[in-house]
């Protein structure tokens, strides 16, 4: 079967869509996508998205979230993301999640935000969790590592943390073991189109092997010649997803870079091995005050807006200072004042922070075809 591309969806996207099906079951799950333009695609509401977490935190924590005793925060995300969730749930399905998860408490910290303003409170309140778990990205988790460590906090409260969007390295594992103790960090591999879809097992050991969910998705691994590698060769994920009736994934090109690991895992379980996806890259832009603030956040501008654009970058060679190229789509009516819009925003949720220059362009060139979302010239 032939392997669907980022590019046919960004050129494609409609006829991908289950016509009915879509208005009624389907919600926006756009993704910036690895071909630098932002994919419109969308997830189906009857797969209830929570529960692949809910059987992770089983297994790892021993308990399933929902538990009064157990306090859960998020770190990496912010307001953008609760807006995302009103943005894709009418107000009844709103309701019932709020519901459905009241017993948690989330502190959420600002990727836009810079790390010295929410830090401390962050802290402050992890310490008062009788049982928290960490949702972070890679440079979150190193920033929050690094603090401790230089004021020599630890936490034996941390049940659990999670850790996605750009590879987990050795040196934050380590740094964040000895703030957290070991046998707490487990990598984590999703997206947002296609949700959760796998999860380091805590009994991997050095391999840090992850466990697919192969009943919720399927993944090929192959060369680049589109044929399956063998063995531990390290081949490009080709996703099928299970649980999406609205915008069907088949043999589609998430584009990463991971290995088969052939074993049994102590756990028992039967899910397939794979090793710590490679290939994703969360980089940062440098406020005025020198502090690094998560690119992964940067990634996302378009997310609300995905015709209005064709490709986007920033592009920074001074702390505090970037320049954000966007290449307009001219097919789209609003394109130049949605692209407006997303300007002015980043200029007001970072000011006294970077500042940001617009320039419309007619194309921008990836070094070696890699995107790159954020470059430091
Ligand atoms: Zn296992």
């Amino acid at each position: 079967m032939p392997i669907v591309t980022k590019q046919m969806i960004a050129e494609f996207s409609s006829e991908f869509e289950v016509k009915d099906a879509i208005d009624k079951y389907g919600f926006v799950a756009n993704t910036g996508g690895s071909t630098g333009k932002p994919l419109r695609v969308f997830r189906d509401k009857r797969f209830f998205w929570q529960a692949p977490y809910w059987r992770f935190y089983g297994w790892h924590v021993g308990r399933k979230l929902g538990n009064v005793g157990l306090d859960t925060f998020v770190w990496g995300m912010d307001d953008a993301s609760i807006d995302r969730s009103k943005y894709r749930f009418s107000e009844r399905e709103w309701v019932q999640r709020s519901v459905s998860f009241w017993p948690m408490q989330f502190y959420n910290v600002s990727p836009y935000a810079e790390f010295s303003d929410t830090v401390a409170g962050f802290v402050e309140e992890l310490a008062k969790s009788p049982c928290a778990k960490i949702y972070a990205y890679a440079g979150g988790l190193d920033m929050l590592a690094d603090y401790c460590i230089e004021r020599g906090i630890t936490f034996d409260n941390v049940a659990f943390i999670e850790v996605c969007a750009s590879p987990l390295t050795k040196v934050i594992r380590e740094k964040a073991e000895k703030v957290f103790g070991g046998g707490k960090i487990f990598d984590f591999y999703g997206s947002n189109e296609m949700g959760p879809m796998a999860i380091e097992c805590q009994h991997s050991g050095p391999d840090h092997h992850l466990h697919l969910q192969n009943d919720l998705i399927h993944i090929d691994l192959v060369d680049d010649n589109g044929r399956p590698v063998d063995g531990e060769e390290v081949g490009t994920t080709i996703v099928t997803c299970f649980d999406n009736k609205v915008f069907p994934f088949v043999r589609y090109n998430h584009g990463d870079r991971t290995h088969w690991i052939n074993k049994q895992c102590d756990c028992g379980l039967p899910f397939p091995c794979i090793a710590p996806v490679r290939g994703r890259v969360a980089d940062y832009l440098t406020t005025i005050q020198g502090l690094h603030l998560d690119g992964v956040g940067f990634n996302e501008v378009f997310d609300f807006y995905p015709n209005a654009a064709k490709a986007f970058q920033f592009r920074q060679n001074k702390d505090g200072y970037a320049k954000f190229l966007v290449v307009p789509n001219t097919a789209y009516v609003n394109s130049i004042e949605e692209i407006t819009l997303i300007f002015n925003k980043l200029n007001t949720d970072l000011s006294g922070k970077i500042e940001f220059t617009l320039e419309l362009v007619n194309e921008i060139v990836y070094d070696g075809g890699k995107v790159r979302y954020i470059v430091h010239e």
